[in-house]
């Protein structure tokens, strides 16, 4: 692997990768991209960038009107699984109190309500999604007490390790491939490597070498600098599709109508 790898992935990740390929392991990545409501022309460069590395990408998708189209577009890219990404994605966090759909004083059948009706759209869609990412990886107590009810069957939220919290399934992502603060851009190969080379460091400590690595991206708001970093990462670490990391199945419509 690190014959090909570019300077700065050498750089930064080189011995830590040679100690992985002593103890014969090899880094469980995954990738999760945010915010899809409809076809757009990032979305296809997205699309492309994940069938020339044959990348499987989780698509956390918002329900709304062009969901159908989004579904249509994707439907012959088997390696892109489509997620659901919040009720409406708006923020209803009070001033100062961070970003997120679900509030402190939200009752739980408020939220099994909104997750029923956001489903619903997906079905109506055409897809049978599995995995509910949170707005702002926002995941409050109540969308736990309530995904045991709805056919979705896991959750994706930011930094946690991979297991089961109140019976749900999680899996996260880890790196953050664009920084927020006074507007989305690129994070920054080192900032980004250096990150990647700690979660490496963490999971070969505990022994932990089967604990994913989640990238993360949100296609909408990357500059060019952040497409080119994708396009090396990618060359340079396979990453695996969701399901078989997590071994869930998506849950027919009928378990709805029931
Ligand atoms: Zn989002």
């Amino acid at each position: 692997m690190s014959a090909r790898l570019p300077f700065a992935f050498r750089l930064v990740l080189g011995s830590e990768l040679r100690l992985w390929a002593k103890a014969d392991h090899t880094p469980v990545l995954w990738w999760r991209d945010d915010d899809a409501r409809g076809p757009t022309g990032a979305l296809e460069q997205l699309l492309n960038l994940a069938r020339r590395h044959q990348a499987p990408v989780t698509l956390a998708a918002i329900a709304g009107p062009h969901l159908p189209l989004l579904v249509r577009r994707i439907e012959r890219h088997p390696h892109v699984e489509i997620a659901v990404h919040g009720f409406t994605h708006q923020n209803r966090q009070p001033e100062g109190r961070g970003f997120g759909e679900i509030v402190e004083t939200d009752e739980i059948d408020w939220v099994r309500n909104q997750l029923r009706a956001t489903v619903m759209a997906f079905h109506r869609a055409g897809v049978s999604p599995s995995l509910f990412v949170p707005p702002w990886n926002n995941l409050q107590p109540q969308l736990l007490a309530a995904l045991p009810d709805s056919p979705l069957r896991a959750i994706s939220g930011f930094d946690q390790d991979a297991g089961v919290e109140d019976g749900v399934a999680r899996l996260d992502t880890h790196l953050d491939v664009l920084r927020w603060k006074d507007g989305a851009r690129f994070r920054g190969q080192w900032k980004f490597l250096i990150r990647m080379r700690r979660l490496l460091q963490q999971r070969r400590l505990t022994g932990q070498w089967e604990q994913p690595i989640g990238l993360l991206t949100h296609h909408l708001d990357h500059d060019h600098a952040t497409w080119l970093f994708l396009e090396r990462f990618l060359a340079a670490f396979p990453v695996k599709a969701r399901a078989d990391l997590m071994g869930d199945a998506a849950v027919e419509p009928e378990a709805l109508r029931a």
